[in-house]
């Protein structure tokens, strides 16, 4: 698509969005269509549904360089994410830029879990206390915000060691009126929480660092290293959040993503780190197991 004579004048929307797609199948897009839609959409500032609406619309010089932009960026294999500057998780729209992981649908798999965990504690012993969750690791914020929309009623940390994460996860929370209600700390984990937590979450980094170099150009190119490697057996992140969940003063509930291949490693990980809690694995929508949770056999009595 951005050969000059496709900016030439006078091509419809639909022309552009086919030609986009062509051009980005040529150039290594596994969803070239699907791009070429969205990116054109952004790019034009108008809805998806839109592109159809409006297929018979010819676009100005400044709409062809806008949208020709967009697909040169996505040819290169930024992915669309950070092009558009947005990514939907759990049905909401969130910030992302290069100093944030892409909020993946598996991770929806932990907000879920999460979920279930604090309205079981609110229905049980917890019921007149506001549930505390630490989203460790927090990146773009996406755990934390949606716990947050999700469940009004929560108390909530979230930590990431990157200032840049933090100030994504404060535009995110601020987009979805949970400003307030999220406590932001740059910190390495939970190194930097005193008090008691009911449940931990997160989704730490877990690619190998061989893997990493042999991830897909869009992952390894354009998302942050820090986000995603966790050394040589890509375990190193588990290592350290479990030992600085240790340090805090009560056993907490603790749900963290996993790579499926990894899933019983963390499971062990986490019996060694907190011995007395219950280690159950959870699959994604996928049916692969991407969430290992742990369970203090009694919030209450471990809290003394
Ligand atoms: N799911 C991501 C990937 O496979 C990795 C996320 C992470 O390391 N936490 O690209």
């Amino acid at each position: 698509m951005p050969s000059a004579d496709t900016a030439a004048a006078g091509r419809t929307l639909l022309e552009v969005v086919r030609l986009s797609t062509r051009y980005l199948a040529d150039h290594g897009s596994a969803s070239p269509r699907l791009d070429a839609e969205v990116l054109t959409a952004s790019a034009l500032r108008i809805r998806r549904l839109d592109v159809y609406l409006q297929f018979d619309r010819s676009l100005s010089p400044s709409e062809l360089s806008a949208v020709r932009d967009a697909i040169r960026r996505r040819a290169a294999g930024e992915p669309v994410a950070y092009i558009t500057g947005r990514r939907e998780f759990y049905t909401r729209e969130f910030i992302v830029t290069p100093d944030v992981l892409v909020p993946r649908p598996e991770t929806e798999a932990v907000v879920e879990i999460a979920l279930r965990q604090v309205r079981e504690k609110r229905a049980g012993d917890y019921q007149r206390a506001r549930v505390a969750v630490a989203d460790l690791g927090t990146g773009s914020g996406c755990i934390a915000v949606t716990l947050a929309c999700e469940e009004p009623d929560l108390d909530i940390i979230a930590t990431d060691v990157s200032d840049a994460a933090l100030t994504v996860a404060r535009m995110n929370a601020e987009l979805h009126g949970v400003r307030d209600v999220v406590d932001f700390r740059q910190s390495s984990w939970a190194d930097d929480i005193e008090r008691k937590v009911d449940v931990v979450v997160g989704n730490p980094p877990y690619v190998t660092s061989s893997e990493l170099s042999s991830l897909e150009r869009d992952v390894c190119d354009f998302e942050p290293h820090a986000a995603l490697d966790g050394g040589v057996d890509g375990l190193d992140a588990y290592r350290e959040l479990l030992a600085s969940v240790q340090r805090l003063p009560a056993s907490p509930t603790v749900i963290l993503e996993v790579d499926p291949r990894r899933a019983e490693r963390v499971a062990a990980l986490i019996v060694d780190a907190l011995p007395a809690s219950a280690v159950a694995e959870h699959p994604d929508l996928t049916g692969r197991t991407r969430v290992v949770a742990a369970v203090p056999p009694d919030a209450d009595a471990a809290a003394t």
